[in-house]
């Protein structure tokens, strides 16, 4: 870990907010100024102004002395518990980039794909699929986290070549599951993004070691986990340097029974204005039924996901894990068809 990224844990934090026309002498200025009051600035590069995160015990100090330096448009007390994934730190929407696809303001991502990888021809058949659609980041697991040790583990290792076959030989981006630090080179050299189960969001040596990942991080909430503990779980990511994480809503566990989990779309309005991170919707997890999930995928879009994850299997009565909510090929296609329907006038394009 880095010196700023053990002060960025303190629970002071201040961010200096420059006028877009602030001259790079004036940006210099505010950052000796920080310096010069034993503070460290944080220079956050934005879409049309540049902000200055400042950490350190700022409880002193008195925003306005910053507001008085030319340049400077406002400063504010960064008043959450987790500081980079904080909208406070950084106004601007993040944009997820991967390969041929992107997380982020104006999109609406689709990643898609078996639960499992079970053999390679099924895992090929789906991403030629996929990719026939418009789809182009495939989901599918080499290792399972599952309830039961008597349970299809995944392929494992033979899993990851299979994976990495499937992007060579279609060009489809491939997120696949890291269940366990030891695992994380062997992972990130077969896949371009990385996912966090929602059994892991909380494996904080997991967490650090994918920070200092190259690849962008698919970071699942926790089944009982709240706002705060979700954000402070990216936050682990932010802070030693991965700025490429993406939410998502896999449903909490509650009273209910009538399905798997409950889908809790209603943390996406809170996450999008407490964070700028890009958020998701998982409704095959969320639901585990698949009728429910062409619903439950529409709603997501409306509630202002930046994507849905769907399990989609080519004979899902046949599948070693989640055949029950994964989508056979036709009813993914229905799903499809009616996002498209609404995708455009939310202000969204399909990806
Ligand atoms: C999965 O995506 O296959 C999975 C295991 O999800 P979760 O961690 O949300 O249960
Ligand atoms: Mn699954």
């Amino acid at each position: 870990m880095t010196r700023n990224a053990a002060a960025l844990r303190n629970d002071q934090a201040m961010l200096i907010v420059m006028k877009s026309q602030a001259s790079a002498d004036q940006v210099e200025h505010v950052l000796r100024a920080i310096r010069d009051h034993g503070l460290t600035p944080h220079p956050l590069p934005g879409a049309t102004r540049t902000a200055i995160g400042i950490t350190g015990n700022t409880g002193a100090i008195d925003p306005a002395s910053f507001e008085a330096l030319p340049g400077v448009m406002e400063a504010i007390r960064v008043t959450r518990p987790y500081k980079l994934a904080s909208r406070e730190m950084h106004p601007d929407d993040t944009v997820v980039s991967l390969p041929h696809t992107r997380f982020g303001p104006g999109t609406f991502t689709i990643v898609a794909g078996p639960c499992s990888v079970e053999n390679e021809e099924m895992i090929f058949r789906t991403a030629e699929f996929l990719l026939s659609r418009g789809v182009r980041l495939m989901r599918a697991g080499a290792f399972k986290p599952r309830t039961s040790p008597y349970s299809f583990q995944g392929l494992e290792f033979e899993g990851l070549e299979i994976l990495a076959r499937v992007r060579h030989k279609t060009g489809i981006a491939v997120v696949t599951e890291v269940l366990d630090a030891a695992h994380v080179t062997a992972v990130e050299a077969a896949v371009d993004m990385l996912q966090v189960g929602a059994r892991n969001m909380q494996n904080f040596s997991l967490l650090k070691r994918l920070a200092r990942s190259s690849l962008p991080v698919l970071l699942k909430r926790g089944m009982s986990a709240t706002l705060d503990e979700w954000l402070m779980a990216a936050e682990y990511l932010l802070a030693d340097g991965n700025r490429q994480v993406v939410l998502c809503e896999r449903g909490v566990r509650t009273f209910a029974d009538h399905t798997r989990n409950t889908l809790d779309l209603s943390i996406i309005p809170p996450v999008r204005r407490y964070s700028h991170l890009p958020i998701i919707a998982d409704p095959s997890h969320g639901t585990g039924m698949r009728d429910y999930v062409p619903a439950m995928a529409l709603a997501a879009l409306a509630a202002g996901a930046d994507g849905i994850m769907l399990e989609v299997h080519p004979e899902p009565e046949k599948a070693l894990s989640d055949g029950a909510q994964s989508l056979d090929f036709a009813g993914f296609d229905r799903v499809l068809e009616s996002l498209r329907k609404i995708a455009e006038p939310l202000g969204r394009a399909i990806h």
